[in-house]
């Protein structure tokens, strides 16, 4: 019979950490922590393969899941020493979700389930404390009507309506903190509670506690499906068939007084990756006060003064579990009458800063080798690194001018600036106008994630540094300030008030989420610790430790990976940061676009609308220079390494005006009629430029373009040469679809470097290749790779014209196709390997076959795209190229494969 319970308790347990896939993450870590005997409440968990049958089979249960759960109830009960539903000596249980991935707040919780008016009244007489018991009676009540019976918030601007009973009575009494409602007070809410439950939904409450089992079983199993959580998987690509688990775990209880309490902790800083122990706790208060945000927690700290035994048993659990784990921890804890019990653990989210400060100390203490370093970042996550801060003086000056606000919890590093709105489909609209948001909310619940997502940063007036905004803003690598309990937040006008001052929706404020400061109006930005480093030069390595991580990282990447790394550069100042970045190599240089800098775009319109040879030659020889300056720039800030040069590539009516008065212009520049430019703009329209008269195809009509390139190239070669600095120039020819083609610009290339050879004195070596990014040439590479030297993939093109979907119109169906999964993501951003990959495939085949050692690389936008450089080292490729800022994360992503690779070779053997 298959196994669907498992159980754990009194140091024993069913399951195991590596069982994420059969418990979840929240159930294998209970497992875990219960099998390393730390203090964990006895429970169990029903598997995910639960969750796959409910939703397989109309949302019923295994036939023998009501027995198996029976008997484990039994089991929890005797490790506890307590009885579900019975008065005298009660048993109560919280039932949770618990994916595989960690989806923080996504699906539903249903606490202290077991309590009716008969248990609650017995458990008043076990504990003689009435007033813990109706408080615990009331939360149950509270969130069974909200997840299991479904009474919450309609309207975004809505109250949950169980807090506005709550607010009522408090008014009524004249008080204002939760703490202050007496047990009569809670017993009458639960009354309340449950009348409003009748009201709006039509359901009773159920007192029989084995119904309010299932029913919560139930509401998490269905959470599964909820809106937030389908949201948030296709945040983070977590596939829909995963399922969730769901445990059911004996309650214990941080309400119980003033020495219980609960807390939330990770083993390092998430925000920083100190390794300092960093939580927050709160006394006399149940797990959800603390992550909800309702009250503001203390620092993890101030437990050392206020209770020592306690925080020398929860710092050596934190010492154990790194060791145990090898990583840092997120955990949950709860005190119940001076013991301590361990509630969850599991591996910590943390910002890219903290992960990457985290992944170097634990080399340095021997936790984790280099290699687990780099596969514990993301290479993604790298752009974290790269954005930007506030400009330090303009941010004195605005705090000077008392600009700045106040201060709360600096939840999630960066610096961000926009447009407050109040609430998340706000946002979401507000960024769709093309609008810099930041979400501005009381706290935020799960809900909010689309809204967050949308924000440049997140402000919130309640909570800590673990409340839901924290937690998932750094997650999102979003700026964050929260708990900034100054802010009076009205969001039926849409206003926040702050030392008497009033802001309204669409008002300007700046997040530092470094530092926990808001500011009043727009603060600029400039860029990150790193690229101060590496770009600016303007912060020396010594000053700057998030630097000397990411070198360290860096270094590791390059001691593993096997792919080069090369960037896609046009200009000597991107080739110069692609080179502070690590780039080895320019993959390519668009020509084309130098032709839009200074002086340069006259001659090129001459020569465009030149009517005779004669004509056209007379306008490239005044290109000539200003390009020979253009490559010479390129070549010495490459300073030896290869530099890829692609020849003219796009359709040239990208290079006239448009518009009549910019014709009229142009036709009064060069001294001709008017109509005779618009004439020739005409001439050039073509119906499909992306195919029609661009690439080689120019090269071949107007050879006179190829020479005066090619002479451009080899005399900025010679020049820079003579200037001692080495050079390797690599003659590129874009759009061949047919050998004929590249022979044709091949013998054009190879003539004009000899004779510029010839007539300079001089030797250089230089390569000449093509882009493969027409599947007829990577059909027939064998034949082309008896010209090419080298082949690069230019998968931009080769996706547009293998899927047969235009780069330049597709996103009006691309999107809705992704939406629908048709493709998995948007082809033009991570590189289709069944369909263009497969043809990649083919061409290195057919052309290392006929040229071997043929050097390949790719220079299309997926260059720098994490799963696609993976997919290129697969393929056996030299080198990829990418945009400078995405060097770093194409030198991880590229280090991880050849560590995948090990890996796989490993498996093979054993
Ligand atoms: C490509 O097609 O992938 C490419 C790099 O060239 P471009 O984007 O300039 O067409
Ligand atoms: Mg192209």
């Amino acid at each position: 019979m298959k196994k669907y319970v498992y159980f754990f308790g009194n140091g024993k347990a069913d399951g195991r950490a590596d069982m994420k896939a059969l418990l979840g993450g929240k159930g294998a870590n209970l497992a875990e922590m219960t099998n390393i005997r730390l203090p964990v409440p006895a429970g169990f968990t029903i598997s995910t393969e639960v969750c796959t049958y409910y939703y397989e089979n109309k949302r019923t249960y295994p036939r023998t899941l009501a027995n198996d759960v029976a008997i484990a109830l039994k089991k929890v009960e005797k490790s506890m020493g307590a009885k579900f539903g019975d008065p005298k000596n009660p048993l109560l249980v919280s039932v949770r979700s618990g994916a595989r991935a960690s989806m923080p707040g996504m699906m539903d919780t249903v606490l202290n389930l077991g309590l009716n008016d008969v248990v609650a009244e017995g458990l008043v007489k076990k504990t003689n404390n009435r007033r813990f018991v109706y408080d615990s009676y009331r939360r149950f009540v509270q969130m069974y009507g909200d997840v299991v019976l479904g009474l919450k918030p309609v309207h975004k601007d809505e109250i949950d309506p169980f807090e506005v009973i709550i607010e009522e009575k408090k008014k009524a009494k004249g008080i204002h903190l939760d703490t202050e409602l007496d047990a009569d007070d809670l017993k009458e809410l639960v009354d309340q509670f449950k009348q409003a439950i009748k009201d709006q939904t039509g359901h009773d409450f159920p007192q029989n506690p084995m119904k309010q089992l299932w029913g919560a079983v139930g509401a998490v199993f269905g959470s599964w499906n909820n809106e937030r959580a389908i949201a948030y998987r296709k945040l983070y690509d977590i596939p829909d068939w995963w399922g969730t688990a769901v445990n059911v775990q004996s309650m214990v209880f941080g309400n119980m007084g003033e020495d219980s309490g609960t807390g939330v902790a990770f083993t390092r800083d998430a925000a920083t990756g100190e390794n300092l122990f960093y939580g927050e706790y709160l006394m006399n208060a149940q797990g959800e006060d603390v992550v909800a945000g309702i009250r503001t927690p203390l620092p993890i700290a101030q437990l050392k003064q206020e209770n020592a035994k306690i925080y020398a048993q929860l710092d050596r659990i934190r010492k154990a579990l790194e060791k145990h784990y090898r990583d840092m921890m997120d955990i949950e804890f709860t005190i119940q009458q001076g013991k301590l019990y361990m509630l969850q653990c599991r591996v910590g989210k943390r910002t890219a800063f903290a992960a990457i400060k985290i992944a170097v100390d634990m080399v340095q203490q021997r936790l984790i080798s280099d290699k687990e370093a780099l596969n514990r970042i993301e290479p993604e996550a790298l752009n974290q690194l790269l954005r930007p801060v506030f400009d330090l003086k303009e941010k004195e000056g605005a705090v000077k001018s008392g600009r700045l606000l106040a201060k709360g919890l600096n939840a999630g590093p960066g610096a961000a600036t926009g447009r407050i709105v109040f609430n998340a489909p706000d946002a979401e609209e507000w960024k769709k106008r093309g609008e810099l948001v930041i979400l501005t909310r009381i706290e935020t619940s799960p809900e909010d994630i689309k809204g967050m997502d949308a924000a440049e940063g997140i402000l919130t007036a309640r909570g800590g540094m673990t409340s839901h905004a924290a937690l998932v803003a750094r997650q999102m690598g979003k700026v964050c300030v929260a708990g900034c309990s100054a802010l009076e937040m009205d969001y039926g006008k849409r206003t926040m008030t702050v030392k008497g001052k009033v802001l309204k929706e669409g008002d300007w404020i700046s997040l530092d989420g470094t530092t926990g400061e808001v500011i009043e109006g727009k603060v600029p930005t400039k860029p990150s610790e790193v690229l101060q480093v590496l770009i600016g030069k303007t912060l020396h390595p010594k000053h700057a430790p998030v630097y000397q991580q990411y070198a360290k990282i860096m270094s590791w990447a390059d001691k593993y990976r096997r792919l080069n790394i090369r960037t896609n550069a046009d200009q000597p100042d991107q080739a110069s940061n692609a080179v502070a970045f690590g780039a080895e190599g320019i993959g390519l240089c668009r020509t084309e676009h130098m032709f839009f800098g200074e002086g340069k775009i006259g001659p090129m319109r001459e020569m465009i609308l030149a009517d005779t040879v004669e004509a056209r030659t007379a306008a490239l020889a005044k290109l000539l220079p200003l390009q020979r300056a253009d490559f010479e720039g390129i070549f010495v800030a490459m300073n030896g390494r290869p530099v890829t040069i692609r020849t003219i590539d796009p359709p040239l009516h990208e290079f006239l005006p448009h518009e009549e008065p910019a014709q009229r212009e142009l036709a009064q520049q060069m001294g001709i009629s008017y109509e005779k430019v618009r004439q020739r703009v005409e001439g050039l329209h073509e119906f499909n430029p992306m195919l029609g008269f661009r690439g080689c195809r120019l090269g071949i009509i107007f050879p006179e373009i190829t020479e005066m390139q090619s002479r451009a190239i080899f005399e900025a070669a010679a020049n820079v040469q003579a200037q001692g600095i080495k050079v390797e120039p690599e003659v590129m020819i874009p759009l061949v679809g047919h050998v004929k083609e590249l022979e044709h610009q091949e013998k054009i290339v190879r003539r004009v470097a000899s004779e510029v050879m010839q007539e300079k004195n001089v030797k250089f070596k230089y390569l000449v290749g093509t882009m493969i990014e027409i599947p007829r040439g990577a059909i027939t590479a064998d034949e082309i790779a008896r010209v090419a030297e080298f082949f690069s993939f230019g998968t931009n093109d080769l996706t547009q014209t293998t899927l047969g979907v235009s780069r330049d119109d597709s996103a009006r169906f691309l999107i809705p196709y992704v939406e629908k999964e048709i493709y998995p993501k948007d082809p033009f951003e991570v590189l289709d390997q069944t369909g263009v990959g497969e043809l990649m495939k083919i061409a290195i085949e057919k052309g290392r076959a006929a040229r071997p050692g043929l050097k390949v690389g790719i220079c299309g936008e997926h260059g720098g795209e994490p799963s696609s450089v993976e997919f290129c080292h697969r393929i056996n490729q030299n080198y990829v190229s990418c945009s400078p800022f995405r060097v770093p994360i194409a030198r991880l992503a590229a280090a991880r494969a050849a560590l995948a690779d090990t890996k796989r070779g490993k498996s093979k053997q054993g």
